[in-house]
């Protein structure tokens, strides 16, 4: 009689102390106990494609490389993965990077393409702020106008030279 036998006649055991059973009852008894105490005991076997969550999370920073990024909703590689992309999934940016694990603002593109996108905007930023600073400099007009003169006309040049021609 195996360990999983001794268990489930003891329970019965117990259970014919709190009520009456019949002989019919307890040997029933007997065996659905051993039956779900031998599936408990089990190794519990993960379905096939199920993911442990630990590695579906480095899975997900891994889809995220050089050259390349991997969907991990349906597996797709690209270079970017667009909302309209996630929508199919019923996602948009954020909600996929909540359920992969993916840290906040973490751009869903290829490194080589978020690296550009990167520089691009730190170069759009620095246009940004060089074109402020030149309108924010009424003051210095003022105080040396003849500077302020060149620079205007600088800036008026490309606007005017269409018109003429
Ligand atoms: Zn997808």
């Amino acid at each position: 009689m195996d360990d999983m036998f001794k268990e489930a006649l003891e329970l019965v055991k117990a259970q014919a102390t709190v009520r009456a059973m019949t002989a019919e009852e307890m040997t029933a008894m007997v065996g659905t106990l051993a039956k779900s105490l031998q599936a408990l005991s089990q190794p519990v076997v993960e379905p096939a494609g199920a993911v442990p969550a630990a590695i579906a999370k480095v899975d997900a920073a891994k889809s995220i490389r050089e050259t390349a990024v991997t969907c991990l909703e349906c597996g797709k590689v690209c270079k970017i993965i667009t909302g309209k992309h996630l929508a199919l999934h019923g996602l948009d940016a954020d909600t996929y990077r909540e359920k992969w694990g993916l840290k906040k603002g973490t751009p869903l593109a290829c490194k080589a393409l978020a690296r550009a996108r990167r520089k691009k905007m730190k170069e759009m930023q620095l246009w940004e702020r060089r074109k402020s600073a030149a309108g924010a400099k009424p003051k210095a007009d003022e105080a040396a106008p003849a500077t302020g003169k060149v620079a205007k006309a600088a800036t008026a040049k490309p606007k005017g030279r269409p018109k003429k021609a």
